[in-house]
């Protein structure tokens, strides 16, 4: 799940991380007061669920309090698109107003799980600001990388050594030690799967401060922080992720692909993902209807998968138990007929009741090609989307 910057920094102040004064604004009245109490002159910030927003014009310093609400009235209520959003951006529903930091350089530094080395990673850079994308791609040499112990975490010693790596002012090396090692603390605590300072500044009495924050929380562990989990902005997630979450579908959408999956169980979602593109194809998404799924939400599933138009062709792959192959059928057939989707569909069904679904799928008038297994599924569906059958 994640979370806005003004959500963010309180968690990062709660932790004793340094952050510049703000307050948030809904109305362009309320940023007119913010920057009023900081003199005027401010920084107004877009509030989505994205980076970028610097260089999408999200980002905007103003040096008096009218400014500051032509700005917030010019960007509350409209989408911003940035090159980490879609190409329909994210609502801005709000603004940060905060007080102008005389900043003297840009630094970065996050702190994510490393999937393959199983433990909390450290990256960060002399380099921050809004072109840390380019570092990465093209000087990776200017990347500081620490995998932290997954048992014992982040020790001081190696606090100080990236803050000295990050060329930090000798009198604030200290400081700025217990910086990193406080959002180490708070990344472990809160169960974060990122935390992002970008950029982290020191300013021009040699203060560091946490300028903009980014900060994501693992979904599987919000049931232990009913604080954070109240933070959550639906609003900002696409159209097809919110209605996948209201049925209770885990559905992810991937970028470049133009085959929907419709498969009941997380591994076998993957591995049709991968059968898939093995077969020269791309999938446009994982969606695992999971186990007790019943018609409706069948249905729903499938015509959040047609409602993507990057979806071209539709693999509809399960693997009866639980969910009966009967069932899933008559869920499909109900979604292709209420979302009038012309779309091809392959599928393959086994395990129970198998045979009924099938007949129930031949037997509609929508448009499905059969596979007798998920290695044959494949080429059916290169073969259907290059316009053959
Ligand atoms: P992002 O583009 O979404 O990552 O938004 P940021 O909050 O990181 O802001 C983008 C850029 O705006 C920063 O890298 C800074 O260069 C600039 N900026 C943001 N706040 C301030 C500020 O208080 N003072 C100054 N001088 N620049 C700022
Ligand atoms: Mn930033």
């Amino acid at each position: 799940m994640k979370l806005h910057e003004y959500q963010a920094r309180e968690i990062l102040a709660r932790f004793g991380v340094p952050v510049p004064n703000a307050t948030y604004a809904e109305t362009p009245e309320a940023a007119r007061a913010a920057a009023e109490s900081f003199g005027g002159k401010a920084v107004v910030k877009a509030q989505v669920h994205a980076g970028g927003r610097g260089l999408a014009g999200g980002v905007k310093l103003v040096s008096s309090a009218d400014e500051a609400a032509d700005v917030a009235k010019s960007l509350i209520g409209t989408n911003l698109v940035t090159h980490q959003t879609g190409p329909t951006g994210a609502p801005v529903n709000g603004v940060l107003v905060a007080e102008l930091t005389d900043i003297k350089t840009e630094l970065y530094i996050s702190i994510l799980v490393d999937a393959e080395l199983r433990t909390p990673f450290i990256m960060a850079s002399q380099a921050g600001g809004m072109d840390i994308e380019k570092v990465a791609e093209e000087t990776p040499e200017k990347l500081i990388r620490l995998a932290t112990d997954p048992v014992h975490g982040l020790w001081p010693y190696q606090a100080r050594d990236i803050a000295i790596a990050l060329g930090i002012p000798p009198k604030s090396v200290r400081s700025a030690s217990a910086l990193i090692m406080n959002l180490f603390k708070l990344f472990t605590e809160t169960d974060a799967t990122l935390v992002e300072i970008n950029p982290l500044v020191v300013t021009g009495d040699d203060q560091v401060i946490a300028l903009d924050s980014k900060i994501d929380i693992e979904d599987d562990a919000l049931f232990r922080h009913p604080d954070l989990e109240k933070l959550a902005d639906p609003a900002q997630d696409g159209e097809l992720e919110r209605r996948a979450k209201d049925a209770g579908l885990a559905y992810v959408k991937l970028d470049d692909g133009s085959v929907g999956c419709m498969v009941n169980g997380a591994g076998l979602a993957m591995a049709t993902m991968d059968i898939t593109l093995r077969a020269g194809t791309n999938p446009a998404n994982f969606l695992d209807v999971g186990g007790g799924a019943q018609e409706d939400k069948i249905a729903e599933a499938f015509k959040i998968i047609v409602d993507d138009p990057d979806v071209k062709a539709v693999l509809v792959n399960i693997f009866g138990g639980i969910l009966r192959c009967d069932i899933a059928a008559r869920g499909v057939v109900q979604g292709a007929t209420e979302s009038g989707s012309l779309l091809p569909i392959v599928a393959v069904m086994r395990g129970t009741n198998a045979e009924e679904g099938l007949k129930i799928l031949a037997d509609s008038n929508i448009n499905v090609t059969f596979a007798d297994n998920l290695s044959g599924a494949a080429p059916t569906v290169a073969r259907v989307l290059a316009g053959g059958n």
